[in-house]
């Protein structure tokens, strides 16, 4: 298992409690739901498992800066009173000494900008899985220097196969760089070694990818799919579960397409950084749809990249390569 540091026991801490408190709002069917500015949905379960966070980094280490999805301003407003008393009572099960005033603090420390070391944060990864009923993950990881170089994600709906499963309690996967990654059931002790799957075959490729028509390009993935010659059937699926999938073995392929109308450099930081890591300590690989390294180190989005692919390595040369000849461009 990964040396132990208190770095990666904050991050073992952080992601178990966000994965607790989530599943345990899950199980109780009652939350609220507010839009965002781009009309994606966050819940009581995204801000709570973000405070809760930040409040566990401050005693960690107060000088750490987080990078986090969500902001506290919608909870400023009146007529989210009832949202804000929600996320109170479920942090207080962990932290008894939160108000609102500190609630907000807590949130807002997660506004910081990347700069050359810091943790970045999605607290619930897939919310419109989580709403629906889907796939979710809590994810955090620390990139130093442009280089995420340790990482979890809490995956309540994925079991010790990497598979879909939503009658156990759920997986917990961690990266460190150098030192592999690592299962074990959110309540267990034995950690195991995640491996990529040894598949060579485009035509017989397991492929991955967002469950939400908003963000997919299907058009472009039918093509793909095509030039590939793969014959089964795609899985559909929210969130960095999809990563953790691939990490042990039960997916071979992932595409992550710029959907139609989003501008390349879209894709935020905290979808990706966790996953990507988990990915590549277990053999695999993870680029843009070109072939470039996931460059970390321009801000909140992966600006300088164009989607993101992602492989048990074998397969990575054949899926660029159906990339270029679909959209024609030049590799
Ligand atoms: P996934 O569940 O893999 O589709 O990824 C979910 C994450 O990707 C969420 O954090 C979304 O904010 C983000 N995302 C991906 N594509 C889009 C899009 N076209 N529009 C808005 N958000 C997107
Ligand atoms: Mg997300």
């Amino acid at each position: 298992m990964i040396s132990d540091s208190p770095d990666i026991q904050f991050l073992l801490q952080a992601v178990t409690t966000g994965m607790r408190l989530s599943s345990r709002l899950e199980a109780s069917g009652d939350w609220d739901t507010l839009v965002k500015h781009d009309a994606s949905p966050v819940t009581v379960a995204d801000f709570a498992v973000q405070a809760v966070t930040a409040a566990l980094l401050a005693k960690h280490n107060d000088g750490d800066v987080l990078v986090a999805e969500e902001s506290s301003a919608a909870l400023r407003l009146p007529e989210n009173a009832h949202t804000l008393a929600a996320i109170l009572s479920v942090v207080k099960q962990v932290l008894p000494e939160v108000d609102a005033e500190k609630l907000c603090a807590w949130i807002d420390r997660g506004a910081s900008e990347p700069g050359e070391r810091f943790w970045v944060m999605d607290p619930i990864d897939g919310t419109k899985g989580f709403v629906r009923g889907g796939q979710y993950v809590v994810a955090l990881a620390r990139v130093e220097n442009g280089d995420v170089v340790m990482s979890a994600l809490g995956c309540p709906h994925l079991n010790q196969q990497l598979q879909p499963d939503r009658d156990i309690g759920g997986s917990l996967l961690v990266a460190a760089r150098g030192e592999g990654s690592w299962i074990r059931p959110s309540s267990g002790k034995e950690w195991r070694r995640l491996h990529v799957s040894t598949q060579s075959d485009a035509r017989k490729a397991r492929i991955t990818h967002s469950f939400e028509p908003s963000h997919l390009n299907q058009d472009l993935l039918d093509a793909l799919l095509d030039t590939l010659g793969t014959n089964v059937e795609t899985l559909p699926m929210d969130s960095q579960a999809k990563y953790a999938m691939l990490s042990g073995g039960a997916s071979d392929l992932l595409y992550r397409l710029t959907s139609t109308g989003r501008p390349p450099g879209a894709e935020c930081i905290w979808d990706h950084a966790a996953g990507a890591l988990i990915v590549e300590e277990a053999g695999g690989c993870v680029t843009d749809l070109h072939g470039e390294p996931l460059d970390f180190t321009q801000g909140k989005r992966l600006a300088a990249n164009t989607g993101v692919l992602v492989s048990n390595g074998l397969l990575h040369q054949a899926a660029l390569d159906a990339y270029r000849r679909v959209t024609g461009e030049a590799g």
